[in-house]
Order: structure tokens, then sequence, then C-alpha cells
């Protein structure tokens, strides 16, 4: 028994040849727990549906394998898998009701009519369709649409539900809405969703892990919080959420910056160049001068209502951004040019990799 509902392992997938040649998967190695929510998250082009369709068998890899449940399954056909896609277009027929869109995949395998009848009754519930159940597909709404693609995907209980981009034709209230939705659909039914999509706040927000894709390769795999907090790279550190990063050379005791001025910071036995990063929201002022603060000059602001971005530059003119909470210490008495100090949160500068 493996813990892992699909592995992919060494994975390349290379599109075209010579000098129009892709590497759309370089060497990807995975591992999605049984009964999760994962998401992989990237920018477009990074390869997030290249591996979904791996997985879900609509392409063969050029070199590697994908497992599910233990087992590989690389040149087993997508019908002979038991995993189901749900697509960004849902794909359902519009001249069939609701009930019928449902059904369909069952009846496709063969399933009796009496036990057809039951799982659609089950999954009209489940997604709180079942008044809709009479009406063609055509007769709903983008977000009742979503439902019906979920519902259908779902009733031949897949052990893995792909889906890709599902949320993205969504106006910005029903995707908030889905997203509540998917996972509750996802937590009840505890099959492994594997997610796909470019929106941060969607991965962090849905996922139990996240896997972060960049041409191609999978730049590292964690829980949200873990993400957030302790991005590997640049990369990784910059797609999520906004980050200051600070260009400075690490010694025994800190970080020298840029601007000559030194960090009192654990660097973990490393030395050399380095690049630091720590989160706006992470950056407190304090008044100029306070001891083991760094001078930096207040430049700008931008008001978010319930926070203030204040824009500021230290002494060789690195920018840095802190992020005030409204109401707090300091926000509504900013002036221009002023000189103050910086102090961050205890253990928020991260020393990042390439
Ligand atoms: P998006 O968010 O825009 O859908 P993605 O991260 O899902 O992007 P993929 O669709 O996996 O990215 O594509 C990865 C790379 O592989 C891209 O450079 C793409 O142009 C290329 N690619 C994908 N499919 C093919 C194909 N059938 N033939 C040639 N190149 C392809």
């Amino acid at each position: 028994m493996t813990e892992y509902a699909i592995e992919a392992r060494n994975a390349v997938k290379a599109f075209g040849q010579g000098d129009v040649a892709v590497r759309a998967l370089d060497d990807v190695s995975i591992q999605i727990r049984k009964g999760e929510f994962f998401t992989l998250l990237g920018p477009s082009g990074c390869g997030k549906t290249t591996l979904l369709r791996l997985i879900a068998g609509f392409e063969t890899p050029t070199s590697g394998q994908i497992l599910l449940d233990g087992q590989d399954i690389t040149a087993l056909p997508p019908n002979r898998r038991p995993v189901n896609t749900v697509f960004q277009s849902y794909a359902l027929f519009p001249h069939l009701t609701v009930a019928q869109n449902v059904a369909f995949g069952l009846q496709m395998l063969g399933r009796p009519r009496a036990e057809v009848d039951r799982t659609v009754e089950r999954m009209l519930a489940l997604v709180k369709l079942e008044p809709m159940a009479g009406r063609k597909t055509s007769q709903l709404s983008g977000g009742q649409q979503q439902r019906v693609a979920l519902a259908r995907a779902l009733a031949p209980t897949p052990k893995v539900l792909l889906l890709d981009e599902p949320l993205s034709a969504l106006d910005l209230k029903l995707r908030k809405e889905m997203q509540v939705e998917l996972k509750r659909l996802q937590t009840e039914t505890g099959i492994t969703f594997v997610f796909v999509t470019h929106d941060q706040e969607e991965a962090l927000t849905m996922s139990d892990r996240i896997g972060v894709m960049s041409a191609g390769k999978l730049q590292q795999v964690g829980a949200p919080r873990e993400i957030y907090t302790t991005p590997v790279n640049r990369f990784v550190a910059s797609f999520i959420g906004e980050t200051n990063f600070l260009p400075a050379v690490l010694g025994a005791t800190g970080a020298v910056l840029g601007s000559g001025d030194v960090l009192a910071l654990s660097t973990g036995g490393k030395t050399g160049p380095a690049t630091l990063a720590v989160r706006p929201e992470q950056v407190r002022l304090v008044p100029a001068g306070e001891p083991g603060s760094l001078p930096a000059t207040i430049t700008g602001w931008v008001y978010f209502g319930t926070d203030t971005h204040v824009h500021l530059a230290l002494r060789d003119g690195t920018e840095v951004v802190a992020r005030l909470q409204s109401g707090a210490t300091g926000d509504s008495a900013l002036t221009k040019g002023e000189a103050v100090g910086l102090r961050f949160t205890d253990g928020a500068l991260q020393i990042l990799g390439d």
C-alpha cells in the first residue's frame, strides 16, 4: 500500500523537434497524497496542463513514469484510468438534461439502471442541483453548469479528480462561492483533487498542498503557509504574494546590505552573495535612529482601505515596501522624504537560493 494517489517520476514531455522543441515538462517528480486537495500553481505556459494531461493519459511522457496507487499506468489509455477531468469549458451536452448529463458516464460504464438513478440523485444533492434535474444544461447559469460538470465527473467515484482551471470562466463573486463549494465537495467525497490554477490566492485558500511550477520545472511543494513563509527561491517568493528583495553579502554573524548597513541574522553557516526576502507586512516603521533599525526614507504610499503600502528607499536606493494596517501606529502620519527606521518581524528575513 502506498500513501500516494499519484506519482510522477522524472516526467519529461517534449513537443516539436530541433529549433522549435519545447520541454513542457523538464524532469518533474511529484507525489500527491491520497485524499488531498493538491494544487499545481504557476504562470501561463509553465507546464501545469501538460502534467495534468499526463496523469489523465491524454499525453504520454517523452520519458519518465506516472503511477496511480503505486501502479505504473504510463502506458494505460485514459478510459482505463480511474481518473476524471473537469475542464474550464465544462464540455456538457447541451441537448441533454442535467440528470442525463450526470448519468452519461455511468451508462457508458454499463452500470445498472437502478444504480445510475441512485447515483445521479446523490450527485445532484451533493452539488445542490436537485430542482434542476430535468432542465437542459443550455438553460443554466455558468455556476450551475460548473456544478453539473463536477457532478458528472464525480459520479463514477474516480480515485483522482483533475480540475483544469475550472473556475476561470466565472465572475469574481461566483468564483469565490465555487471555491468554497469545491473545497466542501473534496472534503465530503474524500477523493484526491488535483487542481490547476495560475491564481495564487485561489491556491493559498483552497489547497492542502501546493506544487509551484515555472518553466517546466517543479520549484517547491508544500502547505500554503510553508510556501508563503519559507519560499525556496526568488521565483516562488515573487509569484506568491508580494516580497521585498534585498541584495546582501552573508558573513558569520549577519548580512551586509548594498546600503552598507549590517543586519544581525542567523545565516546557518552560509556566506557570500545572497538575496534576502521579506514580506511587506513584516516590515515595521520606527523612529529614525532607533538602535538596530535600518535607515530609510519614505518615498510615497498607496492607501488600500484595510492597509496602506508605504514605499521606502534604503541609503543605496534599494526599494522596500511596508504594509501598515489601517489604524496601526504611523499609518496616518506619513510624510514624503521623512527619515525613518525599519524593523523586521523576528524570523521574517529569508535567505533565498537563486
Ligand atoms: P496555461 O495556464 O496557459 O494553460 P500551462 O502552465 O498549463 O499554461 P501547458 O499548456 O502545459 O502550460 O504548456 C507548457 C508549454 O508546452 C507551453 O510552452 C506550450 O506552448 C507547450 N505545449 C503544450 N502543448 C503543446 C503541444 N501540443 N504542442 C506543442 N507545444 C505544446
